[in-house]
């Protein structure tokens, strides 16, 4: 068993749709970034990488890549996920708390737990995605921008899920 922990921060701007955990949010702004700046999907990709000791997603997704320019991050968590299975490795369970204000995220964390875990070809039980404000405090709590924290524990698994196979 193996351990990991991410962190990802991003500005909230106006004319950007709001995506988090791969689903798209109702909001008056949405953040910015080079891709579809998930917070959530951001830290979980690096919580994934940590554990196995693969660099982080800006290693792998680098910025300066006119490639990932609006992409969904769910593209980053599926070679994420591969990149796991590639090392023999499969995602026991993660955890993710996204720090955000404002709108209320709780009618959206079944939806984005779904999608988590069907990109990573896992049972919906092996993902927990929280949300939580900071009542008022720093950038999430003025509403300048959201963060996520990540942790997430990986299992040497004796032979990869099909749905991880190329
Ligand atoms: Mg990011």
């Amino acid at each position: 068993m193996r351990i990991g922990f991410g962190y990802d921060a991003h500005r909230l701007v106006p004319g950007r749709p709001l995506v988090l955990g791969g689903v798209i949010i109702p909001h008056d702004r949405g953040l910015d970034g080079h891709s579809d700046a998930d917070v959530a999907v951001h830290a979980l990709c690096d919580a994934m990488l940590g554990a196995v000791a693969l660099g982080d997603l800006g290693r792998h997704f680098p910025s300066s890549d006119e490639r990932w320019r609006g992409v969904s991050s769910l593209v980053f968590l599926r070679h994420v996920t591969q990149l796991l299975a590639d090392c023999l490795y499969g995602l026991a369970n993660a955890d993710i708390t996204i720090v955000a204000q404002q709108p209320r995220l709780s009618p959206y964390i079944p939806r984005m737990v779904d999608t988590l875990a069907t990109t990573i070809g896992v049972p919906p039980a092996q993902i927990s995605v929280k949300a939580t404000t900071t009542d008022g405090l720093g950038f999430p709590g003025q509403a300048a921008g959201m963060a996520a924290y990540a942790v997430c524990l990986v299992h040497r698994s004796p032979s990869t899920p099909s749905s991880w196979q190329k």
